[in-house]
Parts: structure tokens; sequence; C-alpha cells
């Protein structure tokens, strides 16, 4: 199918795209990496009158290590994040998530922030903001800048706190506790593919003693979800296998799953606990 006719606008900065959006509001959509977007657009799911193409808006773009942690333009491609340095050293969750997204081709177009604002509940990216505590810059013409935690961010299934006139400028992950151990993993149908079910988990505190724990999961339920019970069932503790045999006990109990197309929400629980297990045998000490 070919999308509907629509009108294309190519801004030449930050100014120009936010006072198109707040032009035409919701009869606008901002353009990253049109990966997800364009098709949507041929499968006829959305038909916006007017595309702001956002490639060349300078001030989208960069990575940048700031006071507190590291700023990624929205604009920065999954390839621009997996090919710097400083980012696997400041944001190694994120780093072992990438290579789980789509294809290499994909990963040349495809955008963090466009990833962010689109919300897939089966996303990598999202799920990593979550598990980071991301903070998301979000910039209208009208009401200028605003910082939304990742908690307050995403709000549902392709649905996040973004204005119709609003666009996301940039992601901030907070730098990571000294000592930090991460692990990441996900099972999909095929290599590329959205996650049936994926994990993030971060420890701090050294190898007898765990002192904070985030577990979250994602492709389970309308966005990527915290549990409180896996992580606190692991702090305080030796990471041994006591203490992930009752990691993986409060997951099974507090985790309520969603069912898609593919899969019924009892595989997803099954499975899920199955990879925390997994990822968390992986970061115990020998
Ligand atoms: C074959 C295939 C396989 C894929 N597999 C995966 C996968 O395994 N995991 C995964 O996570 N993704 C996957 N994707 C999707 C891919 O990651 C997308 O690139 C990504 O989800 C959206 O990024 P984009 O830059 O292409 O955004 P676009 O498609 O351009 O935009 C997506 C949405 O975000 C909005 N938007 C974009 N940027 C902004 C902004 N700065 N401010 C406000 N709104 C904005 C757009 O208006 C649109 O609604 C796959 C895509 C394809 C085609």
């Amino acid at each position: 199918m070919k999308a509907p006719a629509f009108a294309y606008c190519r801004p030449r900065d930050l100014d120009e795209a936010l006072a198109l959006l707040d032009q035409h509001g919701a009869d606008a959509r901002p353009l990253a990496g049109g990966q997800s977007l364009l098709p949507v657009l041929h499968l006829r799911l959305a038909a916006p009158a007017v595309l702001v193409d956002l490639q060349d808006v300078a001030a989208l773009r960069g990575i940048a290590r700031g006071e507190g942690g590291v700023r990624l333009g929205a604009m920065t491609t999954y390839h621009e994040a997996q090919a710097d340095p400083r980012l696997a050293a400041a944001a190694p969750l994120l780093a072992l998530a990438l290579p789980h997204v789509a294809h290499p081709a994909i990963r040349h177009r495809g955008t963090l922030g466009g990833s962010a604002a689109l919300a897939d509940p089966a996303a990598e990216v999202p799920a990593v903001c979550t598990a980071l505590a991301a903070r998301f810059e979000l910039r209208s013409r009208r009401r200028g800048p605003r910082t939304v935690a990742a908690e307050d961010f995403f709000q549902g299934a392709f649905s996040t706190a973004l204005d119709p006139d609003e666009l996301l400028t940039a992601i901030v992950l907070p730098d990571a506790p000294p000592g930090e151990r991460v692990a990441f993993d996900e099972l999909a149908r095929r290599r590329g593919d959205y996650a049936v079910v994926g994990t993030c988990v971060r420890l701090a505190g050294g190898p007898d003693r765990i002192h904070d724990a985030t577990v979250v999961q994602f492709g389970v339920a309308d966005r990527a979800l915290r549990l409180p019970g896996a992580a606190a069932a692991l702090c305080g503790r030796r990471l041994d296998a006591e203490a992930i045999d009752d990691a993986c006990a409060a997951l099974r109990d507090e985790l309520r799953c969603e069912g898609d197309l593919h899969t019924a929400a009892a595989t997803k629980h099954h499975l899920a606990t199955v990879q925390l297990r997994r990822l968390l045998t992986t970061l115990a000490p020998p």
C-alpha cells in the first residue's frame, strides 16, 4: 500500500521545527528515522497531513557527558550510540541492549528518540530507559522546555507524556553508581525481532552484598515494568543460589503478564522467570 498524501517540511533548526508543530498541532507528525512511522503510513494506520522531518535539526544530535549523566540528542541513531565508546562505558546496559534492536540497516536510520517517542512495549530502548531511570527533555514552542522522568514518560502501549506540539529533544541517562553490574537478555522469535520477553538487571554493591537492585522486564505488558519485589529479594544479600531462588519466587508472585498474538500470558510469565534466573546466574560470583 502507499501512504496517503502529506505535506513534507524539512526545518533547518529547532525553532522552525517547533513552530511547525505549533502551527499544525495534531495534524503534524515529527519524522525521525522513519523506520516505524513510514511503515505505519504505508499501512494507512495513520494519516498525518504534515510530516516534519528532523534530519537537519543539529540541536537534536550529539552525545555529551554532562553533570550527572550522559545526554543523548533525540536524533542519535542506534548505530551512532553503538559506535561511541564513551557511551559503552557510561551506560553499559544500553550497549548490551542495542545489538538486539532490529538489523544494522535499521539501526543506521532509527533513532533513540524515535524509539522512546513510539513507546513500543516490546522495544529495547524504552526498557533500558526505564531501568536506568532516564530523564526525557521535551520542548514545545508555547510552553518551553520541561523534563519528565521515565516512569511518567511512558504511559502505556504507544503512549507517552509528549503533547502533539512537543518534541523529545534529548534523553539523559544518569551516571551509574561505581561498581554497578548489569545484564540484559531477550527472547525474540527471530534475531532482530522485537522481544517476546526481555529483562534488564542492575546490581550495585560488592559480590558479597548487594545494596541496590533493579529488575525491569519488557514485552510482557503495555510498557516496560519495574519489578520491585524481585529487586528487594536481592538487596542486602550475597548473590547466591538461595537469593536467586527468592528473587525468582518474588517475580512469579508480582509479575502480571499480558499475552499477545503469538504468546500467551502464562508462557510469557514462565519465560520471564527463566530469563531472570539466567541473568542473575551470570552475575553471581563463582
Ligand atoms: C523490520 C524492522 C524491525 C524492527 N525491529 C525492532 C526491534 O527489534 N526493536 C525495536 O526497538 N525497534 C525495532 N524496529 C523499529 C525501529 O527501532 C524504529 O526505528 C524505532 O522504533 C523508531 O525510530 P525512528 O527514528 O525510525 O522513528 P520514526 O519512525 O521516524 O518515528 C516514530 C514515532 O516517534 C515520533 N517521533 C520521532 N522522533 C520524535 C521526537 N524527537 N519527538 C517527538 N516525537 C518523535 C514520530 O512522530 C513517530 O510517531 C524495527 C523496525 C523495522 C522496520
